[in-house]
């Protein structure tokens, strides 16, 4: 059945339950623009991510994962800056009007847009190959928000959750991976608790909203994993203009990779591999019992990996003090 443009976005952005009343949502769909109220005293917080299929995400891919991936690697941006989400807009761009997987789609973004209290409130549609441009705003009250820029010497470097997952679900799922040939799972890997698990971890990574926002304060900088702890470290450490040590063997990582991986590929995954949407922040020493507390009470795991020194770059050393070599290569598009 041919659906016109206006239809799809009733049936599917509108009725759908995606476009719900929140507060400050003055005006969503339906208008040529939404209009929203900024509370006194709250910056708005900005950010897009573009998926584009065979380049983000594989051809074919489930549309519901699909959308709740979308949403989550926005979310998880809105994390790094201590923001609490707000609303979100929609780009999409689409081959054909597929009702089943504008139907998945749709079902694939409520969960989290329910979670967060983050309604849609508008967006474009075109025809096209397949890409998924989301925008989130959020809110943070004018002193909190975190950049990458806050880091002192002396301060420790945590991560939140465990790290390696998101670049092991691309081995996991079978889809290409940056790290080359060498980086695949061992034998014993083949078990479908594992496959789930993976692809889990990459379809529905969880943007730690909740622990940056509840610890905001504590914070001296922020950034969300996604390029490899390696990359994404080194632009809180350029933008603060300080050096970085990381102590390899604190990595956290998941039963899975433990079991799935070798100890060179797992550290490969975690240092490079990217797309995992964990918290890598900075705390001062005085505040860092105060951090762990609060992150167990959220019942968030987190986990001191090294330590910001004078200088520039990022020196690695494993347990016995060992410098680590860790060729830089997290993955960039250009
Ligand atoms: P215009 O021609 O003025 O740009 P559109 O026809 O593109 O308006 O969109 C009509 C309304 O539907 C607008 O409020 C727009 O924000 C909303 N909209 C369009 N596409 C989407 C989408 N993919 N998701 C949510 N809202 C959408
Ligand atoms: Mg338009």
């Amino acid at each position: 059945m041919y659906q016109s443009e206006f239809e799809i976005i009733r049936r599917y952005f509108v009725d759908s339950g995606l476009y719900f009343t929140a507060p400050g949502i003055e005006l969503g769909i339906g208008d040529d623009a939404a209009l929203l109220h900024i509370p006194q005293g709250k910056l708005l917080a900005i950010s897009m991510d573009v998926l584009v299929e065979a380049v983000h995400f594989p051809v074919a891919a489930d549309a519901g994962l699909l959308a709740n991936r979308a949403l989550a690697v926005n979310l998880s941006d809105l994390a790094a800056m201590a923001a609490e989400p707000f609303c979100f807009t929609l780009g999409l761009v689409l081959p054909s009007n597929n009702e089943q997987w504008l139907e998945g789609f749709s079902q694939g973004l409520l969960p989290l847009a329910k979670k967060y209290n983050c309604p849609l409130v508008g967006g474009d549609i075109s025809r096209g190959p397949l890409s998924i441009c989301i925008q989130v705003q959020g809110l943070c009250d004018k002193d909190k928000a975190v950049k990458r820029s806050g880091a002192v010497v002396g301060d420790k470097i945590y991560v939140s959750g465990t790290l390696g997952d998101g670049a092991i679900a691309l081995a996991s799922l079978g889809l290409k991976s940056h790290l080359g040939v060498s980086f695949a799972m061992e034998d014993e890997s083949q078990s479908s608790s594992f496959h789930q698990y993976f692809k889990n971890a990459y379809y529905k990574p969880e943007p730690r909203i909740e622990l940056a926002t509840e610890c905001a304060t504590l914070l001296t900088s922020n950034i969300d994993i996604s390029d490899g702890l390696l990359g994404d470290l080194a632009h809180i450490i350029d933008a603060s203009d300080v050096g970085a040590q990381l102590l390899v063997h604190r990595i956290p990582y998941s039963e899975a990779a433990l079991c799935c991986m070798s100890a060179e590929n797992r550290l490969m995954a975690a240092l490079h591999g990217g797309d995992d949407y964990e918290l890598c922040c900075t705390v001062a020493p005085q505040n860092c019992e105060k951090f762990e507390k609060k992150a167990t009470q959220l019942g968030a795991r987190v986990t001191c990996i090294g330590e910001i020194v004078a200088g520039s770059g990022i020196r690695c050393l494993d347990e016995s003090g060992t410098l680590v070599n860790t060729e830089a290569g997290s993955y960039l598009h250009f």
